[in-house]
C-alpha cells in the first residue's frame, strides 16, 4: 500500500510547526513541503522536518492525500483557485491554518463545489511574535486550541481522520462554526489587537507635548500593549478579513468607555468601584 502522503504548503513558523507535529507523530507517512523560497526549503529537509521540499506546489498537490495551505488568508483562497484546476486524487483533504475562518470556508464551498474535495478549515490558536521555519516547534501548539471548522465539503469523519494526522501537535481540537470563530476570535484577539496598537499611538502622540511620558510607561502599560508588536502583514489581512465582526466590537467598546466617561465626570465613586470590582472578579474567574 502506497505511503500517506501530506503537503504542507509555506514553511513559515505555522507551517514548519505542523510539519515536525506530523512527522514526528507518523513517522510513515510521506510528508513534503512547497514553499517560494530557497532557504527554508533547505532547512527543512535539514532537520529533516519532511522528506520532500520543492518550489513547484502543483507537482506535490496531485500526488497529496492531505493539503493544508498556510499561508496569509487571501493567498490561501488564491491557491484554493489554484487547486480547483489540478487533477488532484480523489476526496483529498484540504484545510488550513488562517486566523479568519468564514471567508475561506465559504470560498472552499465555491471553489470545489461538486468536485470529489473535502475541506476543514483550521486554526491553531498559538503562535509567536516570531516568524519563519527556524521559529517552528512541535510543541508549539501543546495545549492551545485547535480550531477546526466544518464546511459543506466536510463529513465527521473527516474531522477524525485531520484530528489523528494532527495528534502530536497535542492541541485541544474544537469545532465552531466559521461564523462562531470569527465573531469569538473579534472579541478575544482581533479587537484586543486594534486597542494594543491604539494605546502605544496615543502615548507617543502624547510623548510630543510631554517628551517623558514613555519613560513612565511600566508594568501596567507593557502588558497590554505587548501584542503591539506582532506583525503588521499578518493583523492587517486579518482585520480586512474579519471586518464586520471588529467594526461591532469598537462601536460596543465605545459605548462602555463612554458610560465610564460618564460615571468620571459626573464622579460617581460607588459606581466606578463597583465597575473595577465587576472586572476584577469576572477576571479571576476566567478559565
Ligand atoms: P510566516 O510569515 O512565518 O509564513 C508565511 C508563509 O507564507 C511562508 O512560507 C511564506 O513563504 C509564504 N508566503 C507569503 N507570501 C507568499 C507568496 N506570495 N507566495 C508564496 N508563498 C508566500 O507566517 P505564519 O505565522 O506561519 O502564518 C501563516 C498563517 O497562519 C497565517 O494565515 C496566519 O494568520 C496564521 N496563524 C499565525 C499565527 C501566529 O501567531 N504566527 C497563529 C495562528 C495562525
Amino acid at each position: 500500500m502506497p505511503k500517506k502522503n501530506i503537503l504542507i504548503a509555506g514553511l513559515g513558523l505555522i507551517g514548519g510547526s505542523l510539519a515536525r507535529a506530523i512527522k514526528s507523530g507518523h513517522p510513515d507517512y510521506h510528508v513534503s513541503a512547497y514553499n517560494r523560497s530557497q532557504a527554508p526549503r533547505d532547512f527543512a529537509i535539514q532537520e529533516r522536518l519532511v522528506d520532500e521540499v520543492s518550489d513547484n506546489f502543483a507537482d506535490l498537490a496531485v500526488k497529496a492525500d492531505v493539503i493544508i495551505l498556510n499561508f496569509p488568508v487571501q493567498l490561501s483562497i488564491k491557491f484554493l483557485d489554484f487547486l480547483s484546476e489540478l487533477s488532484l486524487k480523489k476526496n483529498v483533504l484540504i484545510s488550513d491554518s488562517g486566523s479568519t475562518k468564514f471567508e475561506i470556508v465559504t470560498a472552499a464551498e465555491e471553489i470545489f463545489k461538486g468536485k470529489a474535495v473535502r475541506f476543514i478549515g483550521g486554526h491553531p490558536m498559538a503562535g509567536s511574535h516570531k516568524t519563519g521555519v527556524i521559529a517552528s516547534s512541535e510543541l508549539l501548539f501543546e495545549n492551545a486550541y485547535y480550531i477546526l471548522t466544518p464546511s459543506r465539503l466536510s463529513k465527521a469523519a473527516d474531522f477524525d481522520e485531520l484530528k489523528n494526522l494532527l495528534a502530536r501537535t497535542r492541541a485541544k481540537f474544537v469545532e465552531l462554526s466559521a461564523e462562531e470563530h470569527d465573531a469569538m476570535t473579534a472579541v478575544t484577539s482581533h479587537f484586543p489587537h486594534v486597542v494594543a496598537a491604539s494605546l502605544v499611538d496615543n502615548t507617543h502622540d502624547f510623548a510630543a507635548i510631554m517628551p517623558f511620558t514613555e519613560n513612565l510607561a511600566a508594568g501596567g502599560f507593557r502588558d497590554m500593549t505587548r501584542i503591539a508588536e506582532s506583525s503588521p502583514d499578518m493583523w492587517s489581512e486579518i482585520l480586512m478579513s474579519n471586518s464586520e465582526h471588529i467594526v461591532h466590537q469598537i462601536d460596543r467598546f465605545n459605548e462602555k468607555l463612554n458610560a465610564v466617561k460618564r460615571l468620571i465626570s459626573q464622579k460617581q465613586s460607588a459606581e466606578i468601584w463597583a465597575f473595577f470590582d465587576k472586572a476584577r472578579q469576572l477576571r479571576s474567574q476566567m478559565p
